[in-house]
C-alpha cells in the first residue's frame, strides 16, 4: 500500500495519516517531521536545511529527494508507506517514480470556508503546546488550557486572512502535482469536509476497495 497523501494546509492529511499508518501498519513519513527533528538533532543535514525551514522556503529537491529515497529503503517500508508533505513539485514526483511505485494518491478536498473555520478556530496552548478549537474542541473555560491553565493563543498564520492567502498559494503550487497524479489515473478525491471520524472510515472504505483484502 504505496500512499500520497495530498491536500491543502489544514485538511488534516497528518491525522489521517496516522490512523491509516496504524490500521494498515505502514509508516507514515512526513518530510516536514523529519526535517523539524534533524533541526532540533542539530545534524549535518540540520544545519543545511535550517534556514529554508524557517524562512518557509521549500528545501532544494535534491535534498529531499535524497532524503525520502534513504527513509524509503529502509526496511519497514517493504509492505508500504504513507507520504505525507512529498512531493511538493514535479521533479520530486518525478523522483519518487522511480523510487517506488506508488499505488493510490488521496487528494484531501473542501471548501476554503470550511478550512479556513477549521484553522481559525485553532487555539495553541503558550505553555505546553496543547490544541483546541474553539467549537469542535472547546476548553473547559474560555482561553484556559485544561491541562496545564495555561494561556490559549491563536497563532499568526491561522488569521482567517493568513488562512485565505496560504490556501491560494497552495491551490496555484499544487496544481501541477494533482495533474501528475490525476493524468496517471492514480488520483483519488476524498471529501474531508467533515471532521476525522467520519473521513476516517471514508479513506478506508477507499483503500479496502482498491486493495481488496488480500493486500495489506
Ligand atoms: P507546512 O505544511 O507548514 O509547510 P510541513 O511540515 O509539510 O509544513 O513542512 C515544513 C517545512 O519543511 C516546509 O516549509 C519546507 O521548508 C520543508 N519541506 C517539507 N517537505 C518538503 C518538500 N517535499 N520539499 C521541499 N521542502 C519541504
Ligand atoms: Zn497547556
Amino acid at each position: 500500500m504505496k500512499l500520497v497523501f495530498l491536500g491543502p494546509p489544514g485538511i488534516g492529511k497528518g491525522t489521517y495519516a496516522r490512523a491509516v499508518s496504524k490500521r494498515y501498519n505502514i509508516p507514515h513519513i512526513s518530510t516536514g517531521d523529519i526535517f523539524r527533528e534533524e533541526i532540533k538533532k542539530n545534524t549535518e543535514l540540520g544545519r543545511r536545511i535550517k534556514g529554508y525551514v524557517e524562512r518557509g522556503e521549500l528545501v532544494p529537491d535534491d535534498i529531499v529527494i535524497e532524503v525520502v529515497k534513504q527513509r524509503l529503503r529502509q526496511p519497514d517500508c517493504r509492505k508500504g508507506f504513507i507520504l505525507d508533505g512529498f512531493p511538493r513539485t514535479i521533479r520530486q514526483a518525478e523522483a519518487l517514480d522511480e523510487i517506488a511505485r506508488v499505488d493510490l494518491a488521496l487528494n484531501f478536498v473542501a471548501p476554503d470556508e470550511v478550512i479556513i473555520e477549521r484553522i481559525s478556530g485553532r487555539r495553541i496552548c503558550t505553555r505546553c503546546g496543547a490544541i483546541y478549537h474553539i467549537k469542535f474542541m472547546p476548553p473547559k473555560y474560555v482561553g484556559v488550557c485544561d491541562n496545564c491553565g495555561g494561556p490559549l493563543i491563536l497563532r499568526k498564520d491561522d488569521r482567517p486572512e493568513v488562512v485565505r492567502h496560504r490556501l491560494e498559494i497552495y491551490r496555484e503550487k499544487f496544481a501541477p502535482i494533482l495533474d501528475y497524479y490525476r493524468r496517471r489515473k492514480l488520483l483519488v478525491d476524498i471529501d474531508a469536509s467533515e471532521q476525522a471520524p467520519q473521513v476516517i472510515p471514508k479513506i478506508i472504505k477507499v483503500l479496502e476497495t482498491y486493495f481488496h483484502s488480500e493486500e495489506t
